[in-house]
């Protein structure tokens, strides 16, 4: 039986440890500076240190993302961060910078180096160089197709990771300028300026900052009739959005990934909800489980990743010769709405933190890593009065009692 790994996204703490609880074997974080989600919330060198700890003591793993592309200035910050972090036992580093690897192969060959997609490794020559350099793994491109992994597979013994769920980018990876460039102040000046839009600095794609500037929808303007905005359409649905890539999704075709010897399958997303990391990472836990004990897994199983939000999906570059951009006409779709999850269990019910208002009437669904199931005989109230609630707000902590047996990491819904 192949031993391989599922590895999930974790954008700060509370994220990590929902990725294992659903059945995560390693997960990736970020620290600030360097990890190209500025967006997420990123950990601290202390919570980097009891991340480690708490995954090691469950077994699992942590990988640290530093794949930003380094200027100058950014060396002497990561020499910095480097040195706090050495000792803490990360089980790999995630770079993409080819200076970064041959300065830690030498100053802390102790730390397991990963090769990031940022690199764009797309063929058997470069992962022998890796190889050489004494890297532990390289996570391939998202543009290969499928026989061009198994192509470089039989050429190397390197431990190989591949994205098999999340974002995708309508640039080779993230070597991208839009996002540059729609968010310097002194270079994008549009008239009009639309008060939504907020340029105070630039921000860079290749440094974790990208402002998402293909998921825009954009319309084309006259110069002498710049009140008239004339829709840029592909196809049907009037749909602007003429750059958004559609969303990367693997699970049916984990048999023949799994076949292809590829070592370890990463989902995207650190800037996503714990909703979103739980129910992607349970769903691809028993994928793999199933097609590792030669099972096919349900098809309801498959349907719980329409019930996390996400753009179209489509199956990437693996099984597409030409590599054309695959973009989508709509913006996220979900089919259900995360509502919260339980933080700690009390004598006779649970708080509850909420992520979305919760009403009364609604039909709560709770999941957990094994099963879901609806919610029977609830009630809310407020944490500190006691007073029973109809609503609850965003954010809120509150109690809940119910009929059912809920515990850590249960997670409410309800349909969209
Ligand atoms: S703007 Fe879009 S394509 Fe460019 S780096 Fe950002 S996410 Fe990728």
């Amino acid at each position: 039986m192949n031993k391989v790994e599922l590895l999930s996204p974790a954008g700060n703490f509370d994220k990590l440890r929902f990725a294992f609880a659903y059945g995560a074997d390693a997960a990736y974080v970020g620290v600030k500076n360097f990890s190209l989600r500025e967006g997420a919330d990123n950990l601290t060198i202390q919570e980097l240190l009891n991340a480690t700890q708490y995954a090691h003591k469950a077994g699992k793993k942590l990988f640290v993302t530093s794949n930003i592309y380094f200027h100058e200035e950014d060396i002497k910050k990561f020499k910095d961060f480097i040195k706090e972090i050495s000792n803490i036992g990360i089980d790999g580093l995630i770079v993409s910078d080819i200076g970064i690897v041959s300065f830690l192969r030498e100053k802390y060959p102790e730390i397991p180096i990963h090769i990031s997609t940022q690199a764009n490794t797309l063929n058997s020559l470069a992962v022998k160089f890796y190889e050489k350099l004494g890297v532990k793994r390289v996570v391939l491109a998202r543009e290969l197709t499928l026989d061009e992994i198994k192509s470089i597979r039989d050429k190397t013994t390197l431990e190989l990771e591949t994205f098999v769920h999340g974002a995708f980018c309508v640039a080779y990876s993230g070597r991208c300028l839009l996002s540059n460039y729609f968010t310097n102040p002194s270079i994008y000046r549009p008239k009009d300026k639309p008060k939504s839009i907020k340029i105070e600095k630039t921000r860079d794609a290749n440094k974790g900052d990208c402002a998402q500037v293909c998921r825009w929808s954009f319309y084309l303007v006259e110069t002498n009739r710049m009140n008239d905005f004339l829709p840029i359409e592909i196809e049907e649905n009037n749909a602007t959005t003429i750059l958004s890539s559609k969303d990367l999704n693997l699970a049916p075709f984990m048999k023949e990934l799994i076949d292809a010897g590829i070592n370890s399958f990463k989902i995207e997303g650190r800037m996503k909800s714990i909703y979103y990391v739980a129910n992607t990472t349970r769903v691809y836990r028993r994928i793999i489980d199933d097609v590792l004990l030669n099972k096919s897994t349900p098809q309801e199983t498959l349907e719980e990743l329409e019930k996390i939000s996400h753009r179209e999906y489509f199956t990437g570059f693996y099984f597409e010769q030409n590599r054309l951009a695959n973009t989508t006409l709509k913006s996220y779709l979900k089919s259900a709405v995360f509502l919260g999850y339980v933080i700690n269990e009390l004598e006779d019910g649970y708080i509850v933190k909420a992520a979305n208002q919760i009403k009364q009437s609604d039909r709560i669904e709770v999941i957990f890593p094994e099963k879901n199931e609806f919610l029977i005989n609830f009630s809310f109230y407020d944490k500190e009065t006691l007073e029973k609630k109809e609503v609850i707000q965003p954010d809120e902590d509150f109690i809940l009692k119910c009929d059912n047996k809920l515990k850590e990491f249960a997670i409410l819904r309800r349909e969209d």
